[in-house]
């Protein structure tokens, strides 16, 4: 007998879109941005000097922190960078979710927040989204080790006013309050990081993957009070000490500062969003209105298993979550118009 079998941390992992080697695959399912990073991005990446790769890079990524530091008008000991927001979030559950009361979240939201807790032994519970599936406030009033909250949330799509953000944190004083922003930019509404003067157990999250149009590089990071930062750095040198790479973190403080061309491409992406949803909504499907990159999306008639899979024939990939509530829902990527249209010619078949 393999007595070490017994000793195996057992995990039922996060399952990651699927990332085609085909590229032709009109690729709409994994809420990458559809235009490149900004062209000071290209160049700076043209001009690095690959030598310096035998080097470690700096364990702080001040570069990197000190350019974030600017773009959201906070010191730079208010940021956590990380490889990319997932790596923030995993070590803000380790770091901050050590009571026995449940952690809360909801029961539809970024799957990824289960996995962590599972993964770290973190007991958790998870409110019901509402018939409209919006969060409900009130759940989050009661006693919790900690809560988290994604918005707009994924994979609905929903963005919730600061007023929502606020009501929660004043119900929950004695817990550190995760606002995951990974859509925000492309909501129409401002972000938590306006409360963060007032609350010193808020956390906001963002992520370059998707408004800055760099998954590959993986960059995120985590604004909040300097204790709240200290404390995650305590957790991380204890952990990883250099997590951010050196290409990373170069091009991500260029990035950092490119904020009208980013603004441009965003605004375009919501231009997108809005006439694809007006589209898919005149062949039969209800859109949830979207403050994200992506469309949350259901036919009248035809399950979304069975879309799902015609879509992905055709060599249109879109995410299809099999989980109850949803599992007739496609979660749909804003790509160009171009690929728009021919995800909605597609799909003219079903009206
Ligand atoms: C995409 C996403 C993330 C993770 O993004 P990274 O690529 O790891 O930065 C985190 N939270 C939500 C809600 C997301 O959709």
């Amino acid at each position: 007998m393999k007595k070490w079998i017994d000793n195996i941390r057992r995990v039922e992992p996060y399952v990651p879109g699927e990332q085609p080697s085909d590229a032709d695959v009109i690729k709409l399912n994994t809420n990458e941005n559809p235009y490149p990073p900004a062209p000071e991005v290209l160049e700076t990446a043209k001009n690095t000097d690959m030598g310096l790769l035998r080097l470690y890079p700096d364990p702080t990524a001040s570069k990197l922190t000190d350019a974030l530091a600017d773009m959201h008008g906070v010191k730079s000991a208010q940021i956590f960078p990380g490889v990319g927001s997932d790596d923030v979030l995993s070590m803000i559950f380790l770091t901050f979710f050590n009571s026995d009361k449940p952690v809360l979240f909801p029961d539809i939201t970024y799957s990824f927040y289960s996995v962590w807790a599972d993964v770290y032994r973190i007991p958790y519970e998870r409110p019901a989204l509402d018939c409209d599936f919006r969060i409900r406030a009130r759940d989050y009033y009661r006693e919790n080790g900690g809560v988290v909250i994604a918005n707009p949330n994924a994979p609905t799509s929903i963005y919730e006013g600061l007023d929502f953000i606020e009501d929660i944190l004043r119900h929950n004083g004695d817990s550190v309050v995760v606002v995951d922003e990974a859509y925000i930019d492309f909501a129409e509404g401002p972000s938590a990081l306006e409360l963060l003067p007032e609350y010193d157990n808020l956390i906001v999250v963002r992520t370059f993957s998707k408004s800055r149009s760099m998954a590959g590089l993986r960059i995120g990071y985590a604004v909040a009070g300097e204790e709240l930062i200290k404390a995650l750095n305590d957790v991380k040198y204890s952990v990883n000490s250099y997590t951010l790479n050196r290409p990373s973190i170069e091009l991500g403080a260029v990035a950092a500062r490119c904020g009208d061309y980013y603004d441009g491409i965003t605004r375009k992406v919501v231009a997108t969003r809005e006439r694809a949803a007006k589209e898919l909504e005149k062949l039969g499907f209800e859109c949830l209105p979207s403050g994200a990159n992506f469309l949350f999306a259901r036919h009248g008639k035809v399950s979304g298993r069975q879309i799902f899979g015609e879509l992905r024939e055709a060599g249109i990939y879109v995410r299809h979550f099999d989980a109850p509530r949803i599992d007739d829902f496609l979660r749909i990527t804003v790509g160009t118009d171009e690929q728009m249209d021919r995800l909605i010619d597609f799909l003219k078949r079903y009206s």
